[in-house]
């Protein structure tokens, strides 16, 4: 028989199973890490709900719903690809970017970055305009992203500062930069409920709160009001900073996780 031939050529020995465990560990693991933060996460679960009654029906042998499911399951694995098509074809394009654990940016790439960046804050800032500016750690944004506008371009203090410019449409709400470039603007972030913060901050400071209780995203917020710079991560908000202290907490914020 054909598995006899096979356990010839491959005995059973006590290593397989432990690599088997670790390759669909790793699938398992990188599948759920690019669906989390998208609308898919939801349908995944349906799915395995669907999967559990399928095996139950087989199981206790009822044979129509067996029968009806199984031919939902063909359908329905056509519909999920057409549907998800977008977050499909990003996550394969985001697997490609990404080093097997964290993100790929190298050290200069991810040091132009926070300069331009830091720039546009400081001119919109010296210019009075506000600006709410999320950079991605290691929690997917993409739920967030979804409610604002599409972008997807390369990183520089002049786009920046003209998305920031007022009366420009994209310059209510927040940015969100993602894998080294900007990808979405004008998102609504989650307003945080915290009653201890003061009141000199408003909704953009509390937006930016609000962010970073859901996410380890580092989150910049230039005040139209006083002109200052702050940064918010992980609850917490540094007010009036320079220049040189904002660029070297978000590099720190961002490398917390790397390390
Ligand atoms: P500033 O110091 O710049 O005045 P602030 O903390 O006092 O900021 P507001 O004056 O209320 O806040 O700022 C309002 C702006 O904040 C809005 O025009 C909008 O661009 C932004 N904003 C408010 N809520 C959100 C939200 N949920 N998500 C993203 N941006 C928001
Ligand atoms: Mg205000």
């Amino acid at each position: 028989m054909m598995i006899n031939t096979i356990l010839e050529i491959f005995p059973i020995t006590g290593w397989r199973p432990i690599v088997e465990i670790i390759v669909l560990w790793f699938v398992i693991y990188h599948v759920l890490l690019f669906l989390e933060g998208t609308r898919a996460i939801n349908v995944l679960r349906g799915v395995i709900i669907l999967l559990a009654a399928f095996f139950f029906f087989q199981m206790v042998g009822f044979g129509t719903l067996d029968w009806l499911l199984t031919k939902l399951f063909g359908i329905s694995i056509i519909a999920i690809l057409i549907i998800f098509h977008p977050e499909i074809r990003q996550g394969l394009a985001r697997l490609g970017q990404r080093h097997l654990f964290g993100t790929i940016l190298k050290e200069e790439e991810l040091e132009y970055i926070i300069q331009q960046v830091v720039k546009a804050a400081e001119n919109l800032a010296k210019d009075k305009h506000g600006a709410l500016i999320a950079i991605e750690n290691k929690v997917p944004l993409n739920t967030i992203m979804e409610n604002g506008v599409s972008i997807d371009g390369k990183v520089s203090s002049e786009l920046i500062q003209a998305i920031f410019t007022p009366n420009n449409p994209l310059h209510d709400g927040g940015l969100i930069i993602q894998n080294g470039r900007i990808m979405s603007a004008a998102c609504l972030f989650p307003l945080s409920e915290n009653f201890g913060l003061s009141r000199m901050f408003g909704t953009r400071h509390r937006a930016a709160l609000g962010l970073s209780e859901e996410s380890d995203a580092v989150i910049l917020v230039v005040s139209e009001e006083r002109q200052d710079m702050s940064l918010v991560y992980q609850s917490k908000l540094y007010k009036d900073l320079s220049r040189e202290e904002l660029a070297a907490k978000v590099k720190e914020f961002l490398n917390h996780g790397n390390g």
